[in-house]
């Protein structure tokens, strides 16, 4: 891409092999942490290249703690050091910090990798490990992709709802897993984000007693029925 042209609002991009008319660019530049001052004061940086810390946000120097995008999190499905850059992570990381530091007792426990967004009208939410990463990381990971509703069949205005559920192969233990929805949903990935925090299975995951009623969910929840597919 070499330049974005229109009057008042994009309209066409200009790349090396030609214009291209368009209504939206997404520019994906990607992010980094920004740690030249706690380099520059002798921070240590663990191996994602943001600060490491430890579950009470201490970082290698005495009396100095990191919370938020420049601190790296414990990955609960890699069992290390991962960066995810997101609010609600540094909200806790930040409440960590300073409970610690007013010498109280508290840790962060890490993250699964959950995360949410809306792209038109549609919700995307993944926690845990794609099958790419999980395959790249060595695990015999398999998936499921279901198709169901966000409400009973019959109910009025109940919409399509997406589930995809990583596994490994043989433990069953869940990997990672995403919802793709017209509503809220999506948020349904918490019940998988809470099963990848304690290590859970296909079969903690059907042990789940889920909240049914028509304008909810179909009588199986989307969850519930991706999980016997693997069966
Ligand atoms: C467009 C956008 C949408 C997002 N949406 C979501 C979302 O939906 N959900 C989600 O979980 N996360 C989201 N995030 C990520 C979230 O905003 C960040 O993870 C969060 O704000 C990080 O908090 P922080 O306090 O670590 O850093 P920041 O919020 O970036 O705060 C750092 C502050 O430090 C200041 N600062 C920097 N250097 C210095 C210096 N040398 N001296 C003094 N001050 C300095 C900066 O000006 C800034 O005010 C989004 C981010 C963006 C950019």
């Amino acid at each position: 891409m070499t330049a974005l042209r229109g009057s008042g609002r994009v309209e066409a991009v200009e790349t090396s092999e030609g214009v291209v008319p368009t209504d939206l660019v997404l520019i994906a530049t990607g992010i980094r942490p920004n740690v030249e001052l706690a380099q520059a004061m002798g921070v240590a940086l663990g191996p994602t290249g943001a600060i490491a810390t430890d579950e009470r946000m201490r970082t290698n120097l005495e009396e100095v703690y990191a919370a938020g995008d420049v601190a790296e999190s414990f990955h609960q499905v890699l069992k290390r050091p991962y960066w995810l850059p997101l609010g609600d992570v540094a909200n806790k990381h930040g409440r960590t910090a300073g409970a610690v530091i007013a010498g109280k007792e508290a840790r962060f426990h890490g993250v699964a990798g959950t995360a949410i967004f809306k792209a038109f009208g549609l919700a995307v939410a993944t926690t845990g490990l794609s099958l790419e990463a999980a395959l790249k990381e060595g695990y015999a990971a398999k998936k499921v992709f279901i198709k169901s509703r966000d409400g009973a069949h019959y109910y009025p205005g109940s919409q399509p709802l997406f589930v995809e559920l990583v596994y490994e192969e043989g433990t069953e233990r869940l990997l990672g897993g995403a919802v793709v929805a017209f509503g809220h949903g999506a948020l349904r990935v918490d019940a998988l984000a809470a099963l990848l925090s304690r290590g859970g299975t296909v079969e903690d995951l059907l042990a789940l007693d889920l909240a049914y009623a028509p304008p909810f969910s179909p009588v199986w929840d989307p969850l519930l029925i991706a999980a016997q597919e693997v069966r």
